[in-house]
């Protein structure tokens, strides 16, 4: 497994691995939900008769992080990461610095995808999706993968990159893969490790109360009622803050009148200090 840290780096290894790139950008802290991502990149570069390679970044982008103190708090261990790496098969990990990303010339061009980054996470982290969008095109212009992966926790993560190769002509291949959970049903983050032991054990409320808000619905129940439920539910749970419960169109992300198909449940939600999102189909 090669790790290169600079761009040159990169594409002097880039030049010795031919055939189609198969890319998982993290921000490194990596747990099993990346792994599973890295996984399947291995499975499809095996499967494919040219070989190829599976590039997995590593980069703590600071653009999208609307909270310095989230940004400085954010889980950091690239020993464990590269011994994940290697034991998932990946063939390079590119960890550039800041200076590599965002050097001293950088002006702040931005991509921003309007729209679907407007609501949600967007709403509640202001700037969050241009960060991301616009660090997602750099790695994507440095890498030229074939095949990029991004997981189905992150959903309108998931819909503003569609969004973005669409609109730009992108030439490469979504692959999107499904959320890996802790047994209790947690949804999987590198964030979970700075919840407080006293709290962890609630943590799991958000994946039963966004899981029971789609039942109702399927049920016929309203979806402004179900959200308003579930929302009280957490807030009784033990949850500090309620950001959103939005059952809403998979793709549009608009808000939905009753159960059709493709229809999610996304919600975000703070314990312990901790901000957890996640989503179900409805
Ligand atoms: P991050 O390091 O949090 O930026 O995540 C890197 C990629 O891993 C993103 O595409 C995430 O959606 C994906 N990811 C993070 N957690 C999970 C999970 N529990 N299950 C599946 N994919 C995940």
């Amino acid at each position: 497994m090669h790790v290169v840290r600079t761009a040159t780096e990169l594409s002097q290894v880039q030049v010795m691995i031919p055939g189609p790139v198969h890319f998982v950008p993290t921000m490194g802290a990596l747990h099993a939900g990346h792994a599973s991502l890295i996984s399947t990149a291995v499975k499809n570069r095996d499967a494919d008769r040219d070989q190829g390679s599976v590039l997995v970044s590593i980069f703590v982008n600071k653009t999208q992080f609307n909270d310095k103190k989230d940004f400085e708090t954010y889980p950091r261990n690239e020993a464990a990461d590269l011994k994940l790496c290697e034991m998932a098969g990946a063939d390079i990990v590119f960890i550039p610095d800041d200076d590599q990303m965002y050097p001293d010339e950088y002006l702040g061009t931005e991509v921003c995808v309007p729209g679907i980054s407007k609501e949600w996470e967007g709403r509640f982290r202001p700037g969050h999706f241009n960060g991301v969008a616009t660090v997602v095109m750099k790695l994507f212009h440095l890498s030229l993968p074939d095949y990029a992966y991004f997981g189905e926790k992150d959903w309108q993560q998931c819909r503003v990159i569609e969004r973005m190769v669409a609109d730009l002509n992108v030439p490469v291949y979504l692959v999107f893969c499904p959320t890996v959970r802790e047994q209790d049903g947690l949804a999987i983050s590198s964030r979970n490790q700075l919840l407080p032991a006293d709290e962890r054990p609630k943590a799991p409320m958000l994946f039963a109360r966004i899981s029971q808000c789609a039942d109702d619905i399927r049920k016929g129940t309203d979806p402004r009622a179900a959200e308003l439920e579930a929302a009280d539910r957490l807030h009784a749970d033990g949850f500090t803050s309620v950001d959103y419960v939005a059952a809403v169109d998979g793709s549009s992300l608009a808000p939905i009148e009753g159960a059709k198909p493709g229809a999610r449940v996304l919600a975000a939600a703070s314990i312990g200090g901790v901000r957890l999102i996640d989503n179900v189909p409805i």
